[in-house]
C-alpha cells in the first residue's frame, strides 16, 4: 500500500519522509495550533465541512502565538491531499508549531513548521457511542480558564482535556464533563454540550469553552438557544448530547449515574446533521467545500 501523502510547508511528501526535531519548541512547550476537520463523501464527491470556519479558528490560534502561517495555503492543501490520497472521507488535521530557533520562552526568534495530514477516519468516542451512548462523568478538574489560555485549539492546552479524560476512563466512563466552581457546565474534553427539556433544545454557553463549529451548526439547524446551564439542570434534562467535529452529535446515555433512554430528539438532530455533512440538504451546501 502506498503511504499517505502529507503537506509540509508547501511540499507534498510521503509521511515516511517527514521528520521533526527533538529540539522543537512545540514539543517542549506545546506551542502550536491545530484543527480537527472532517471530509465526507457526498454524491458529488468528497467535501470538507465548514473548511473556512475551521481555518479562521486556526488563524486565531496562530495569532495568539504570534505565529506567521499561510492559513489559506493549508486550506487548499487539505483539498489537494484528499485528491492525491484518493480519499472520500478523512479526518483533516492541519497543525503549525514552533520548530526551530531555541528553547527560550520568547517566541519572536522562532520559526514555525506547518503541515496538513488527511487521516483515514476512525471514530473518536468509539463506535460504541452510536449504539450504547456516551457515559459522561463530571470531572474533578477545571477547564483552563480562557483568561489564562484563550479557548482556541492550542496544542499545550489539550493536556487539560487529556488529564480529565483519563480520570473518566479510569472510572469506567467514556468522557469527562468540565464544570466551573459554581457548578455551571463548561464543555466536555473535546465536545460542546446540549440538552433537551420539554422539546426545547439548549446549547450550553460558557466563556471557557471552545466555540464549537458543530455547536454553531446544530444551533442553526435546530434554532436552539445558547445560555449558561447548571449541572443540576443537565441532570434534570430529558436528553443530553455532545457535539464536535469528531463526535458529531453523540447522545449521552449516562451522566453521573443518571440514565437516559435512547433519545428521540437527539436521534433526529443526529440524522439531520448526517444529511447536512453528506450534502443531502441543498440549503446548507454553502457549508461544504468540494475537493
Ligand atoms: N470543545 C473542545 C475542547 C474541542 O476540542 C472540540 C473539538 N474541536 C469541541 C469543543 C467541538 O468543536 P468543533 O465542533 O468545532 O469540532
Amino acid at each position: 500500500m502506498s503511504s499517505l501523502t502529507v503537506w509540509v510547508d508547501g511540499e507534498f511528501l510521503s509521511v515516511d519522509d517527514t521528520r521533526a526535531s527533538l529540539m522543537a519548541h512545540g514539543l517542549h512547550y506545546g506551542t502550536g495550533v491545530f484543527e480537527g476537520i472532517r471530509a465526507y463523501d457526498t454524491n458529488r464527491g468528497p467535501a470538507i465541512f465548514r473548511l473556512d470556519d475551521h481555518m479562521a479558528r486556526f488563524s486565531a490560534g496562530a495569532d495568539a502565538l504570534a505565529m506567521n502561517v499561510d492559513v489559506k495555503a493549508m486550506g487548499q492543501a487539505s483539498l489537494e491531499l484528499l485528491r492525491r490520497n484518493g480519499q472520500s472521507t478523512a479526518y483533516v488535521r492541519p497543525l503549525s508549531y514552533f520548530e526551530s530557533g531555541g528553547l527560550a520562552l520568547d517566541v519572536a526568534p522562532l520559526t514555525p513548521k506547518s503541515f496538513v495530514t488527511t487521516l483515514p477516519w476512525k471514530s473518536h468516542l468509539g463506535d460504541a457511542a452510536d449504539d450504547t451512548g456516551v457515559k459522561l462523568r463530571t470531572s474533578s478538574h477545571r477547564r483552563t480558564p480562557a483568561a489564562a489560555v484563550p479557548a482556541l485549539k492550542l496544542c499545550g492546552n489539550y493536556v487539560n482535556s487529556i488529564i480529565a479524560k483519563l480520570e473518566s476512563t479510569r472510572a469506567g466512563y467514556d468522557e469527562a464533563l468540565f464544570i466551573d466552581d459554581d457548578g455551571y457546565v463548561c464543555e466536555a474534553t473535546g465536545e460542546n454540550v446540549f440538552m433537551v427539556k420539554g422539546g426545547r433544545v439548549t446549547a450550553v454557553d460558557h466563556h471557557d469553552a471552545l466555540s464549537g463549529i458543530t455547536k454553531a451548526s446544530v444551533m442553526t439547524l435546530t434554532g436552539a438557544e445558547s445560555r449558561r446551564v447548571h449541572r443540576d439542570e443537565l441532570l434534570d434534562a430529558d436528553e443530553v448530547f455532545l457535539t464536535g467535529t469528531s463526535a458529531e452529535v453523540a447522545w449521552v446515555s449516562e451522566f453521573d449515574g443518571r440514565q437516559f433512554a435512547r433519545n428521540v430528539a437527539t436521534r433526529e438532530i443526529a440524522m439531520l446533521y448526517q444529511d447536512v455533512v453528506h450534502g443531502r440538504r441543498p440549503e446548507h451546501e454553502s457549508w461544504l467545500t468540494w475537493a
